[in-house]
């Protein structure tokens, strides 16, 4: 591919003012990047829009997507020489937007933001500031403060700001959050290498919409947890979420939508009105995915789940997490069995698709509770064939999470954490990332055996 078409939305007559990076998970120049799907970084893209609004040429590479060796992407940054970079750092990418950052020319400003910087503020800011001699942290959303940068703002004068004077922590107090999301300008997908595009189970032209931001709950694995984030939940308007696909409708032929909030069916009053708006404005044989939550969702009544699938709700995402109520209730997940099987079975005999995500190693886990949570994720794909699949992850703990806490207090190091989301090498390196801790009672080699039994066991069972 081209070098132009691997910068989305940047005007290549003129100079940059700031090209952004979605960080690759691993340097696609050591090992190609496997078939899997990307979501779109809608957080830089919104970053970029806001921009791009005040008059500033940005571009966004997304180097996940494109599956980027850094070798490349540095040279291809270097080469555009924008006033300023930025990249989001994720805890599973943090190695690789270190690598990166590492290859830049030494005199570009680089900007840091993301979960993994706000949450491990100090920590990642010295460790970027060792390989790259200019660098700022944006703690949080990061829109308003990139563009006051932008615009010709000192770090001193934003809000949430974090950098180095001398070795020494500086910061300016605050954060830059917008609290209305609906003064912010409408998602430029320009900036998006593939958004809308064509799902690949359906066929269908897809596009991912944020309605909101935060969760009001505060699941003690999440690194999108109420107490991590440390922010309200913000609600977009409904009709200017109708707006918007309704735009995407009309321009882009977009057939679903996937909506990507940490919680989507948040309570029937706040989905009946976005599926209200839509319809207000016309927008009709529209199918849409989302995330969902059991305790709320067992809550509906049936004429609730009969609007969802007349108004479109093709699949919902559900944290099931674990079979064994203990767990449930130590990561603050409270719905009980019989209101997970209530959702699933109003859902699904609706012909609502449910997506069932597990998670097995949960600190104190027994090997009981591990085999019964694969068991419980095995049975509801048997008793719903077609319309259950699930994803099970082994757990990693992500910082300023409930669990990342407990177990520093129970004598874990950051490093020790943290090397849970490092790259495997060798044969092992066909993972992602690898489980080098031992949180329950099954070992790291036997999670990764359980884990891999079972996606071999779904792909016999599903095709
Ligand atoms: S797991 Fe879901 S419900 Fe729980 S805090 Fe995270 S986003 Fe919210």
């Amino acid at each position: 591919m081209q070098q132009k078409e691997l910068i989305s939305g940047l005007n290549l007559l003129s100079n940059a003012d700031m090209v952004l990076v979605n960080s690759p998970l691993r340097d696609y120049g050591q090992r190609p990047k496997d078939d899997y799907e990307v979501l779109p970084p809608m957080g830089l893209a919104y970053i970029a829009t806001h921009a791009a609004q005040h008059g500033h040429n940005v571009g966004l590479i997304d180097a996940e997507h494109h599956g980027l060796e850094q070798a490349r992407l540095a040279s291809m940054v270097n080469n555009l020489n924008p006033r300023y970079v930025g990249i989001n750092v994720f805890t599973p990418t943090r190695t690789q937007a270190l690598r990166f950052a590492e290859q830049l020319t030494p005199d570009l400003l680089l900007i840091i933001g993301g979960p993994h910087a706000t949450t491990l503020t100090e920590r990642t800011l010295r460790e970027f500031s060792e390989v790259h001699s200019k660098v700022i942290l944006i703690r949080s959303e990061a829109e308003i403060a990139v563009t006051a940068l932008l615009d010709g703002k000192r770090a001193e004068q934003i809000p949430g700001a974090f950098w180095l004077e001398n070795g020494r922590l500086s910061y300016t107090p605050g954060l830059s959050v917008p609290n209305n999301l609906d003064e912010l300008p409408q998602l430029s997908r320009k900036f998006l290498a593939n958004d809308p595009s064509v799902d690949r189970h359906t066929g269908r032209i897809e596009s991912r919409v944020l309605t909101s931001r935060g969760c009001p709950f505060n699941c003690t694995i999440c690194a999108g947890a109420r107490d991590v984030l440390d922010l309200p939940v913000r609600n977009r308007n409904a009709q200017n979420v109708a707006q918007e696909i309704q735009g995407l409708v009309t321009d882009d032929n977009v057939q679903s939508i996937r909506f990507v909030d940490d919680l989507f069916i948040a309570s029937e009053k706040r989905v009946r009105s976005i599926l209200d708006a839509m319809n207000n404005v016309g927008i009709s044989n529209l199918f849409w995915d989302s995330t969902g939550r059991a305790s709320i969702l067992a809550k509906f009544s049936p004429d609730l789940f009969d609007y969802l699938k007349a108004n479109g709700a093709s699949e919902i995402a559900l944290g099931i997490e674990s079979r064994s109520e203990r767990l449930r209730k130590r990561i603050n997940k409270q719905a009980s069995l019989l209101e997970i099987e209530k959702s699933v079975n109003e859902l699904t005999r609706r012909g609502i698709k449910v997506k069932g995500y597990f998670v097995i190693g949960i600190p104190t886990e027994t090997r009981a509770e591990t085999l019964s949570t694969l068991d419980f994720a095995k049975q509801l794909s048997q008793d719903h064939v077609g319309f259950f699949r699930s994803s099970v992850f082994i757990f990693r703990p992500y910082p300023a999470t409930g669990e990342w806490n407990y177990l520093v207090k129970s004598g874990f190091s950051e490093d020790e954490l943290l090397s849970m989301h490092a790259e495997g090498e060798g044969e092992r390196a066909k993972h992602e990332v690898l489980p080098t801790q031992q949180f329950g009672e099954c070992s790291p080699e036997e999670l990764e055996g359980l884990l891999s039994q079972h996606d071999m066991w779904q792909t016999n069972f599903l095709h």
